[in-house]
């Protein structure tokens, strides 16, 4: 890069020649992009740039100008007016300037411009005659007419519309083009005496003050709602202030061949290697977005104006080399000669970001670490979920937020207890609610997918289905929700329980019956670029994965392995729902017992499945950690029966077993089961559950040794607080382990590891490293139990209002806690290691799947992060990514 020189140091504007080098937060990415283009000798309109600091001065003086400003700028169009010949606000001879904003991030569409400034009532005559078209002369003044009073003046938009339409009507044409000269001039004195009836003062008519207060309007519009709004959504930060660039006018709307256009290098949808984009002779500026005429393919300029296409094409060539990045390109044809107006990196689908990272690589214009770094790993996120074929046109009823990505059919609901009981019996379900909240998470997890008529991408139905990977559309407003009668409806659509529907949370779309969707699966761009992230990414990344199909699907994102198999999910099917029960309600050793040996071959089976799958890799079941409630009746329902069978007094048989239930579950029953009888602790009052969970480990193990499949069992204990109990069941383990290997005479290397998700097992981590073989943090639990949240409850009732308050930054089930929580991280990896130095570390909550917490994973040394499936590419483009940075990092200290 080249320092700003002396003469350039201090100064509040510079040339677009001069202002090479100097940064887009300085100069605003537009006017980086005019002066980088002017430095390698694209056909650029000269002009200045006001720089960025200037507009921070701006606010902090109370939105006042600082002082000398406007003699800068004279002094600078000077220089250009030297050049070019003319002078702004030469009545004789008009010069006209475009006054352009231009932050420092691209805000398409948030922020003004101004077109055609220095016109006024003398000067359009001059420049009629000039052209010999007074027709052009007249549609430049009115059109800077209209932009002016809009956005300097902020009158209505609409009226300029509205009298442009009567003017149409009144001479019987469509479109603007085909107004006449008369037309224009009368469209001018319209405008003219509009603005004079709103302001009660005429329309300026002095180029410089046109000028200064195009300069503040330019700097108001940094703080404009929409502008707000939009930095809020992408996070860009309120400080930085926006450039000014004021440029020396080009015409699209002249005589002659004459037109403006908008180009990408690449295909910003699908990645082609192939200009892409819109023209339309005779216009001028934002005709083209704004709807006036459809604008024609870029194809087409090749027959209109050849040559004029080969320059472009040449253009676009050179600044995709220069930038080596996919461009977004702005030109206007003026009279036969094209003039560049702006250029910035493109903005691109997610798998268009990937085909052009790996194309780019490929053709050798970036390096693999830059294709690396060229996609949004949470962008990858929309390509691996369940979708509709987007080359298939389909008619939907309703357009709602598109909450969690993934297109799914099935029968609408609105009950959630009937969602949840529909979904059990594995019927494919739509959740349709006005909005959900936490009591409904059974029914969303029964559900297909969610479709809520409230609420934004934040809401709670948004951030849970997201969650779980379910497709969801939040805040479909079109939508008429009657809970009495169970039907929505959308205008004359009326929806009632039971019928199909489709829900696409990809793009928002509410469709009547069923859509044929498209499994995700990793392209073959993908694939070569994660295959480049598992070259230099550091972290191991596992999957969560509880079935084997999830095993499988995980194995083909690329997991080596599984890092979290949570074995009450296998419990929880509907088969064996009433042999959990019985284990669970019996009274007896020998009673449990029998019931675990019912469990003990599906277990076994279950395993199998899964090794199977995993062929190779590790497996790390978790013993059972079984919130006990959730699989016994509700005990005030349970009151309620036994009562009302008391009354009724008919069955005693029936009576006797549901009052046998009652007393159990009132045995049972905790005041808060988050911090209850659950995890290992369970397993210390009854041994037998993980004696038969280790059994049907080896067992299975054992059969697939003899099928030549290598097993690599990690078998992991869950809420320890303390390394007792680790010792505990370990040596239960260990004794049953070896004593089926024995039995089945093979041998097979296993590891028995903990959870680390208590503070105090983190604390104490030097003693639990002694019986442990690896360290897995369960960082939900452990963010729960570090802020002594309950994490339904803080995100139902306080998080939003804390997140709201700033007194929380973020939501730590999200983004990992780091002060905190990642303070226990770090400690226990150090203790542990202390005492085992190759102790394996790895994360299995649902922070091993966010970028950002992956970032303090690779920082703190963990071997692997496992999260779920579908994030999986996610992980390993993030760790990637991490690992880049650190070497660069530390290659240049
Ligand atoms: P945005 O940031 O919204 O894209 P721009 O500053 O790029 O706004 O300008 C809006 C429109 O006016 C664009 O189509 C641009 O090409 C056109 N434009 C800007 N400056 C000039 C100029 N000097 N001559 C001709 N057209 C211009
Ligand atoms: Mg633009
Ligand atoms: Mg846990």
């Amino acid at each position: 890069m080249v320092p700003p020189t002396n003469d350039r140091a201090g100064a509040s504007v510079l040339l677009f020649s001069e202002a090479m080098g100097l940064s887009k937060f300085d100069l605003g990415g537009k006017g980086a992009g005019l002066a980088e283009m002017t430095r390698i000798g694209m056909p650029v309109p000269p002009g200045l740039t006001i720089l960025t600091r200037v507009c921070r001065e701006y606010y902090a003086n109370g939105g006042r100008l600082p002082n000398g400003l406007e003699d800068e700028v004279r002094a600078k169009l000077g220089e250009v007016e030297k050049a070019i010949g003319r002078t702004f606000g030469d009545p004789s001879d008009p010069l006209l300037l475009s006054v352009r904003s231009g932050a420092p991030f691209s805000m398409p569409g948030m922020m003004d411009t101004i077109l055609n400034l220095g016109l006024n009532d003398e000067s359009v005559k001059v420049l009629g005659e000039q052209t010999n078209d007074l027709r052009f002369a007249y549609d430049n003044y009115r059109r800077f007419i209209q932009m002016f009073s809009k956005v300097v003046l902020k009158l209505e938009a609409e009226k300029f519309e509205e009298l442009i339409l009567l003017e149409k009507q009144k001479r019987g044409v469509e479109l603007d083009v085909d107004l006449d000269k008369e037309a224009m001039r009368n469209l001018v004195e319209g405008f003219k005496n509009f603005v004079k009836r709103e302001t009660g003062e005429d329309f300026p008519q002095d180029p410089w003050v046109q000028m200064s207060m195009a300069i503040r309007a330019v700097f108001d519009s940094w703080m404009n709602e929409r502008a707000k709004e939009y930095r809020r959504i992408y996070k860009i930060s309120e400080e930085l202030g926006t450039g000014v660039n004021i440029q020396v006018m080009v015409f699209g709307n002249r005589a002659g061949i004459s037109g403006t256009g908008v180009a990408f290098t690449r295909n910003p949808s699908t990645g082609d290697k192939k200009l892409f984009g819109e023209f339309l002779m005779n216009a001028q500026g934002e005709d083209i977005v704004a709807g006036v005429r459809t604008p024609r393919q870029i194809d087409d300029l090749k027959n209109e104006a050849p040559k004029l296409y080969n320059q472009l094409l040449e253009i676009a060539t050179t600044l995709e080399n220069h930038y080596r990045d996919m461009q977004d390109i702005e030109f206007t044809i003026d009279n036969g000669t094209l003039h560049m107006l702006q250029t910035r990196t493109g903005k691109r689908t997610a798998p268009a970001a990937v085909k052009m990272a790996v194309e780019m690589k490929k053709e050798g214009l970036i390096d693999r670490d830059e294709a690396l770094k060229r996609v949004e790993p949470q962008h990858l996120d929309l390509l691996l979920h369940k979708h509709i074929d987007p080359t298939k046109k389909i008619d939907h009823i309703a357009q709602g937020l598109p909450a969690s990505p993934g297109a799914v059919s099935g029968k609408a609901v609105f009950d959630v207890a009937e969602a949840t009981m529909l979904g059990n019996k594995g019927e494919k379900v739509i959740l349709v609610r006005l909005e959900t909240n936490p009591e409904d998470i059974h029914g969303m997890v029964a559900s297909e997918g969610v479709l809520t008529s409230r609420g934004g991408m934040t809401c709670h139905a948004a951030v849970v289905a997201r969650g779980m990977g379910k497709p969801a559309i939040v805040g479909c407003e079109a939508l008429k929700i009657d809970q009495e009668k169970q039907t929505f409806s959308v205008k004359e659509v009326v929806v009632s329980k039971g019928d199909l529907i489709t829900v696409d949370g990809t793009t928002g779309r509410v469709i009547l019956g069923e859509v044929p969707t498209i499994e995700p699966e990793l392209g073959p761009e993908l694939k070569v670029l994660l295959g480049w992230a598992d070259d230099v990414k550091k972290l191991a990344v596992r999957a969560n994965a509880d079935t084997p199909e999830g095993a499988r699907r995980a194995r083909s994102f690329g997991a080596e392995g599984i890092g979290l198999c949570r074995t009450e999910r296998m419990f929880n099917l509907k088969d064996r729902l009433p042999i959990v029960q019985e284990m669970i309600l019996a009274d007896s050793e020998e009673e449990r017992r029998r019931a675990l040996d019912k469990l003990l071959p599906m277990q076994r089976d279950d395993f199998k499945a899964i090794f199977k799958a995993m062929d190779g890799l590790p497996v790390t079941i978790r013993m059972l950690d079984l919130p006990l409630h959730e699989f016994l009746p509700r005990h005030e329902e349970l009151i309620a029966e036994v009562t009302t069978a008391r009354l009724v007094g008919k069955d005693p048989e029936e009576l006797r077993k549901k009052e046998r239930v009652l007393k159990r579950v009132e045995q049972l029953v905790e005041h808060n089961p988050m911090l209850g009888h659950r995890g290992c602790r369970l397993a210390v009052k009854y041994p037998e559950i993980y004696e038969m969970q280790t059994r049907a480990i080896f067992e299975a193990a054992a059969e697939l040794k003899k099928e030549n499949c290598v097993v690599k069992p990690e078998l992991m204990i869950p809420l320890l607080s303390d390394a007792r109990e680790l010792s505990f069941h370990r040596k239960n383990m260990e004794k049953i382990a070896d004593a089926v290997l024995k039995e089945a005479g093979v041998e097979i290397n296993y590891l028995i590891g903990t959870m680390i998700e208590t503070p105090r097992a983190a604390l104490t981590a030097t003693k639990v490293a002694e019986f442990a073989d690896f360290f897995s943090f369960g960082s939900n639990d452990l963010t729960q139990t570090t802020f002594a949240y309950s994490r339904d409850d803080a995100e139902a009732k306080f998080m939003p209002l804390y997140v709201d308050k700033g007194l929380l930054l973020a939501n730590p089930f999200e983004i990992l806690d780091r002060e905190g929580v990642g303070k226990l991280i770090l400690m226990a990896v150090e203790s542990g290691r202390s005492v085992k130095s190759g102790l394996k570390i790895g994360i299995c909550g649902e922070h091993g799947g966010d970028p950002g917490s992956i970032e303090f994973f690779h920082h703190a040394g963990l071997d692997y992060v496992s999260c779920s499936p579908f994030r999986i590419p996610i992980a390993r483009l993030a760790a990637a990514q991490i690992a880049i940075g650190t070497e660069k990092a530390s290659s240049t200290a």
